[in-house]
């Protein structure tokens, strides 16, 4: 079976053969045994045909205890072959799908915020158990039907090369078939799979945003929606089944003109006396054996191909978008993040959300970011976060230029605490650690200092959270992000209106927790203007239409009397 292999598909074809090829081998074997079997049990047919001609009990005995044996033989064979082989797939579709999730988990923040996760959704589920069915399952299948073939044939030249010189003459005709056949199957798979990504992105739309769609009253759009993706993905599928029934009638037909042509023929040859009754009794078997073997081969051979397709299409997906990679840097700021010229635009848009921003950030200290709405505070954090290499100017991180920084030795260095918490449908506590281990009592300074205390003396840190956090106050799930923050304890830390969820009291007190972080470099974004807590920081820095404005320590910048002080005012009226 060649096939051309592109250098980002071998990682997935490794995967469903790791540890799994003497599976693989044994099955193949058991199934090869099976298809020569096949060919032994056509040939007794027309030997007993023989007898009967012949009138030989003692012969037919012979036979019938033969068979027997090669029955028993054929049942302890299958039975271990047909084991191995839910082995051979299971473990196979297993280990595939667990080298595509860790491949996923390899991207970059950045690349996967450009893509949409039902791609990936899609290529875990449907595809997957597309590729179970039609590549793994078959393959074995497929290798049997080949090898039916081959002994079929040469057993039928053995008994009458004239039938078999006819045979193989007709068999050009499912051959031609396949040919012509497989190609369109294969694009109509790929339609099946795109469509369906397109169906589970919107699906998932809907019920993401369930409450919104109820509330505005919009459910007959919804519905609208729903059933045009759902007439065009079952419309996709109905086509990919209607070629897959036709080349199955194609088969069909094939066969049928295969199966009888030397049925006639060898009549004709008996009736000459040229070969015995039995002798085409057992060509004409064999020759119903190939032909059975030859009708589902394009089938099966089309939709391996397509599925073959699916492991291409996953393989791309991962590589799209993939991950800079870069130099690696050690989880410590020794010197500061320095901004130089820095602006940025984002993808299609016309205005620059950063315009010529210079700034410095020295470790240990604490920064507070304010301006109004749309000035580029959230933009300033994410390019912190190696969201994108694509700014002008430059950031360096103790010198290094961030856009050649390998962005997973960011995250080891950066946490970011945004405006939208995302929570797993799990415990607090697996919210808080993130799945990982750390010591009792620093999973409980993180909850002490993050305010969760009295949430965790009322229910205790095991209480669900609810799928994404729905169990809890918007105050509580910020508080969860914050703890999850401060128990990774990364050198520096970015907050992006991260307490915007709490009340004025919880807020307070939970700023002044993260300012009393020692040795912690914080970038503060926050809309508070609370004296107490501005004048905590060592600067403040006032951004506006994607500028630097003003920049000083509360003191200074409320005597300027500029900006940052009608900001200031107006928060206070
Ligand atoms: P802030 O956090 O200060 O409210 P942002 O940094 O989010 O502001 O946005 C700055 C500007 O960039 C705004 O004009 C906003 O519309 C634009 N912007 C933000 N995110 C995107 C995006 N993903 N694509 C295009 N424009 C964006
Ligand atoms: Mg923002």
């Amino acid at each position: 079976m060649k096939e051309t292999q592109k250098a980002g598909v071998r990682p997935y074809l490794h995967a469903i053969y790791q540890n799994n090829r003497l599976r693989f081998a044994v099955t193949l074997a058991g199934y090869l045994i099976f298809g020569a079997s096949d060919t032994v049990f056509s040939i007794l047919q027309g030997e007993i045909l023989n007898v009967i001609v012949l009138g030989s009990l003692s012969r037919l005995l012979g036979l019938a205890a033969l068979l027997a044996a090669l029955l028993i033989l054929q049942f302890a064979i299958s039975s271990a072959t047909y084991y191995l082989k839910c082995r051979f797939v299971h473990q196979g579709i297993a280990q595939y799908k667990g080298v595509l999730f860790r491949q996923l988990c390899k991207k970059s923040i950045a690349a996967f915020q450009q893509e949409s996760t039902s791609r990936y959704l899609s290529l875990l589920t449907n595809d997957a158990g597309s590729i179970e069915e039609n590549y793994l399952n078959r393959t074995t299948l497929i290798a049997t039907m080949g090898f039916t073939i081959v002994t079929s044939l040469t057993a039928m030249v053995l008994l009458s090369w004239k039938l078999t010189l006819l045979s193989l003459f007709l068999s050009l005709i499912p051959a031609a078939v396949s040919a012509a056949m497989s190609g369109e199957m294969t694009r109509r798979e790929k339609a099946v799979s795109d469509q369906n990504e397109h169906f589970v992105a919107n699906l998932k739309d809907f019920l993401t945003g369930f409450a919104v769609v109820k509330g505005f009253k919009s459910e007959d759009g919804m519905i609208a929606r729903f059933d045009e993706m759902n007439r065009k993905t079952e419309l996709c599928k109905q086509r990919r089944r209607w070629w897959d029934c036709l080349v199955g009638a194609a088969g069909d037909l094939s066969s049928g003109i295969f199966m009888f042509g030397p049925y006639l023929a060898g009549a004709l040859l008996a009736l000459n006396c040229e070969i015995a009754v039995g002798t085409v009794v057992s060509v004409v078997n064999l020759c119903s054996t190939v032909a059975w073997s030859i009708r589902d081969f394009p089938g099966f051979w089309a939709s391996r191909k397509a599925a073959r397709g699916l492991i291409d299409k996953a393989a791309q997906a991962v590589e799209e978008h993939a991950g800079r990679s870069g130099r690696h840097i050690a989880p410590v700021l020794r010197q500061g993040i320095r901004l130089s010229h820095v602006s940025y635009r984002y993808d299609g848009s016309s205005t620059e959300a950063l315009r010529d921003v210079s700034l410095e950030f020295e470790a240990g200290k604490s920064y507070a970011i304010v301006g109004g709405s749309g000035s580029g505070k959230s933009t300033l954090l994410s390019l912190l976060m190696g969201a994108s290499a694509q700014y002008g100017g430059s950031i360096t991180i103790d010198g290094q230029e961030m856009r050649d920084i390998d962005p997973d030795s960011l995250y080891d260095l950066c946490s970011l605490i945004g405006q939208n918490v995302f929570l797993f449908d799990d415990t607090v506590a697996n919210n808080i650690t993130m799945f990982r281990q750390f010591p009792a009592d620093a999973v409980e300074r993180a909850v002490q200092r993050s305010g969760l205390a009295p949430l965790a003396a009322e229910r205790g840190l095991n209480a669900p959270c609810g799928e994404n956090g729905c169990q809890l106050s918007g105050g509580e799930r910020q508080r969860v992000s914050i703890a999850r923050c401060l128990l990774r304890g990364t050198p520096v830390l970015l907050l992006d209106e991260a307490t915007a969820a709490l009340d004025n009291r919880t807020a307070f007190a939970v700023t002044q927790a993260v300012l009393d972080l020692d040795g912690l470099t914080r970038l503060v974004v926050t809309h508070r203007l609370d004296d107490a807590l501005l004048r905590r920081y060592d600067e403040i820095i006032v951004l506006r239409d994607g500028t630097v404005c003003e920049r000083g320590r509360f003191d200074q910048l409320m005597r300027r009397m500029g900006y940052f002080y009608s900001l200031y005012t107006v928060s206070k009226e």
